[in-house]
């Protein structure tokens, strides 16, 4: 696909109608998007993983934000997740809703300072991260960007036209991280979901406990789709 072929732009993006922007999910819109494989990433061309961060990656401050680096603790197995990953995902991006921003609890840099040690940290591990994206916008602000909505990760697939949208995974533990895969889904084509939680969770493709849990599926280079696995 060249870059003047690409389905979309973040600027489309904000002129969607409210009825696609706004409504609700059902399971039965849910694409049958199927897992890249590694050999499809050989064959078909390159695709980005898109990783949720707080509650995939690293621990969740319940009523709170992290803060500062002291704050920031990954969960267990996350970062032999992530060299993994690496090894499957031609892109890893992180899309990460960061509200603490707006409401003056940590300063842009501040983040900045959290996510260099976060790639570092990864890096010696062995594994990547590519980018992250980040919304920094108030949660009633409307913008284009905060999950549920689509735009972080629009942002980065626009500015990096040889990937293919429509093979686009999200994995996140919330109910805003699945609608936004499927948000993508219905602006690119296709998205696969993948739900990081204790309990099945209908509306993605897939639920797995841990990001730990969903890297050791990616056990040989032609893994298959593997639908609706619940969880114990
Ligand atoms: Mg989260
Ligand atoms: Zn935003």
């Amino acid at each position: 696909m060249s870059p003047s072929d690409y389905p979309f732009s973040l600027g489309e993006l904000i002129v969607l109608p409210r009825a696609v922007r706004d409504r609700a999910i059902r399971v039965e819109d849910m694409t049958s998007a199927s897992m890249p494989t590694a050999a499809d990433s050989i064959d078909r061309g390159a695709w980005c993983l898109f990783l949720d961060r707080d509650g995939v990656i690293n621990s969740r401050i319940m009523h709170g934000y992290v803060r500062s680096w002291e704050e920031f603790e990954f969960l267990p197995g996350a970062l032999d997740a992530l060299v993994t990953l690496s090894t499957w995902a031609p892109r890893i991006v992180v899309v990460t809703n960061q509200q603490g921003i707006a409401k003056g609890l940590m300063t842009p840099s501040d983040l900045s300072s959290i996510h260099a040690r976060m790639r570092e940290a990864v890096v010696e591990a062995g594994g990547r991260i590519d980018a992250i994206e980040v919304c920094p916008h108030m949660a009633d602000a409307a913008c284009a960007c905060r999950k549920p909505q689509p735009g972080m990760a629009l942002r980065y697939l626009s500015a990096h036209p040889e990937l293919d949208a429509a093979r686009s995974v999200m994995v996140g533990d919330t109910d805003s991280d699945i609608e936004m895969g499927h948000r993508l889904s219905v602006i690119t084509g296709g998205c696969h979901t993948v739900r990081i939680g204790a309990t099945h969770d209908v509306h993605a493709h897939e639920t797995f406990p841990a990001l730990a849990a969903f890297a050791s599926t990616i056990a040989t280079p032609t893994r298959s789709p593997r639908q609706d696995q619940s969880v114990e």
